[in-house]
């Protein structure tokens, strides 16, 4: 029974703390290469951000015309339903880009 479900009291729990997010699997994200961890607040703002599928970057100071986002928007104040403009994949696939430091 080890692989085939959690008892409910578990899974209600873990949904209560965390908006159904599992915190094993937060963790498990959290050694994955360049990864924001899906958790958008920790972002500085200034942080440019590169699609992993198709590299278009998501630069704040520039915004996105696509979704109508007015330049200096940092990621982390996206709409949740935004997508990159070039492949439509989720902002979650998005990593930081190195070096973005001033
Ligand atoms: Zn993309």
């Amino acid at each position: 029974m080890s692989t085939a479900g959690r008892p409910q009291g578990e899974i209600r729990r873990a949904q209560a703390e965390g908006n159904g997010v599992d915190r094993d699997d937060l963790a498990r994200r959290a050694t994955f290469e360049g990864s924001y961890l899906g958790d958008r607040s920790r972002l500085p703002d200034e942080a440019r951000m590169e699609c992993k599928i198709c590299w278009y970057v998501y630069d704040p100071a520039e915004g996105d015309a696509q979704w109508q986002v007015p330049p200096g928007t940092p990621f982390s104040a996206l709409p949740a339903h935004w997508t990159c403009p070039q492949c439509e994949g989720a902002a979650t696939q998005f990593m930081v880009l190195a070096g973005a430091r001033p």
